[in-house]
């Protein structure tokens, strides 16, 4: 089901379990403010999904209400997962749905990192 990205935050959605170690994921990366672990239905080669681990909805309820160490020491996981998981050389993409129109699926912020190989057009047509 689509996501209200103007709802409150429901700690009970699947990536605050998987934060909380109670429903298991394939973990590639963690610190104060971050937690990275593979998509369960990759899209590409290689699909990371990078969360913060504070409890916000969206990338639009991030942005306005995370404190300036949460937004950079998110911004740094991105990059260091990327890195760690030799994606920068041969390039890699980052998508953040937010919402219906976006496509977004579960109600806490994500970044989705693809890559591995080409990745095609930017949107589907
Ligand atoms: P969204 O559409 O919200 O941007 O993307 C949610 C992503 O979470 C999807 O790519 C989906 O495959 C992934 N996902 C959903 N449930 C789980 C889960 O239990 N474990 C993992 N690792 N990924 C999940």
């Amino acid at each position: 089901m689509a996501v209200d990205p103007t709802a409150p935050y429901d700690s009970e959605n699947i990536f605050a379990k998987i934060l909380r170690g109670e429903i298991p994921c394939n973990k590639v990366y963690e610190d104060d403010h971050a937690f990275a672990f593979h998509d369960i239905n990759p899209q590409a080669d290689v699909h990371i999904l990078v969360i913060p681990k504070g409890a916000y909805v969206s990338w639009d309820d991030f942005s306005e209400k995370a404190s300036d160490a949460e937004i950079a020491g998110f911004v740094r996981a991105v990059g260091t997962v990327a890195r760690d998981n030799g994606l920068v050389v041969r390039g890699y993409r980052l998508l953040g749905n937010v919402g219906r129109n976006g496509g977004q699926e579960v109600p806490h912020m994500h970044v989705h990192l693809f890559g591995g190989g080409p990745l095609g057009p930017m949107l589907a047509r």
